[in-house]
């Protein structure tokens, strides 16, 4: 089955991944900015970085059919440091028309400090002066269930923010009610440490339904599974759901959330014409 990986950090894959994506149906990923496994020293080596998720990756995923798309910020981890937060921001709209770039993210919390809070709310305003979607990470596991409500209750407060156009990402059972309900979009990380196995996915998509909810492997340095998507596509034919549902929760969610920027386009497929889902 052709599906989108909507989180995917493939500056730390190897170019046999781009390769198993793609023989595995992998037709687009979005890669959001992250920690890089450590900490920059400078706002030039976010500068590099951006030229990296701009200009490299795309063409890595080209070679094997995959469309690149990707998110710009300082990640919440970083973000601790104010002064260096504040440079990058900065210098982000010198990316913002570039063709791949869909939005700002993966901004959020990491430890919920103040420091990451004030960061985050400038990153939103950012992006609702520059028209941009916005991805959100959410701590993980002890810090999950209170950062994830203080997101929610710093975005409840701005008042320019279209909620159809912000994905909130890493979403586990005790989280994804609250996002849902708020009106944004939701992601489920399948990871093989923390966050959710492809089981526990599939048990929310049972509780919750398919409605704003995607799935992503978020695959980056640490122990992680890129092929994940397929992992959760496998479980859910297992459980005898129907190919319509599969399909819509791997590649129409995803394909509909980012369609809602002008510079996702796709080609689909599975359709004779193209562009149709
Ligand atoms: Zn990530």
């Amino acid at each position: 089955m052709y599906y989108i990986d909507p989180h995917l950090h493939m500056v730390s894959r190897t170019t046999d991944d781009y390769e198993t994506l793609a023989r595995m149906g992998c037709v687009a990923i979005s890669e959001p900015a992250f920690w890089a496994g450590f900490d920059r020293g400078s706002v030039d080596g976010f500068r590099d970085y951006f030229r990296q998720l701009t200009e490299v990756e795309p063409k890595r995923a080209a070679q094997f059919g995959i469309k690149h798309f990707t998110w710009l910020c300082i990640n919440a981890k970083e973000a601790e440091n104010v002064e260096l937060s504040r440079e990058v921001l900065a210098m982000i709209p010198e990316f913002l028309d570039c063709d791949n770039v869909l939005g700002i993210g993966e901004i959020g919390l990491n430890r919920n400090t103040p420091n990451e809070a004030t960061i985050f709310q400038e990153h939103v305003q950012l992006a609702v002066e520059h028209d941009q979607q916005i991805l959100i990470h959410t701590p993980h596991l002890e810090d999950k269930f209170q950062g994830t409500r203080m997101i929610l209750d710093m975005l409840g407060d701005h008042s320019g923010i279209d909620r159809s156009r912000v994905l909130v990402d890493h979403v586990e059972e005790h989280t994804v009610k609250a996002v849902l309900d708020a009106g944004f979009w939701a992601g489920m990380t399948l990871y093989p440490v923390t966050k959710c196995t492809p089981a526990r996915a599939v048990d929310i998509i049972e509780m919750v339904g398919s409605e704003r909810l995607c799935v992503n492997s978020a695959g980056d340095w640490g122990p992680s599974k890129p092929t994940a998507v397929p992992d959760l596509v496998m479980e859910m034919r297992r459980r005898g759901h129907a190919e319509s549902l599969i399909r819509k929760i791997v590649y129409e969610n995803p394909y509909t959330f980012f369609s809602q920027s002008k510079k996702f386009e796709l080609r689909d497929p599975a359709s004779r014409n193209g562009f149709d889902v």
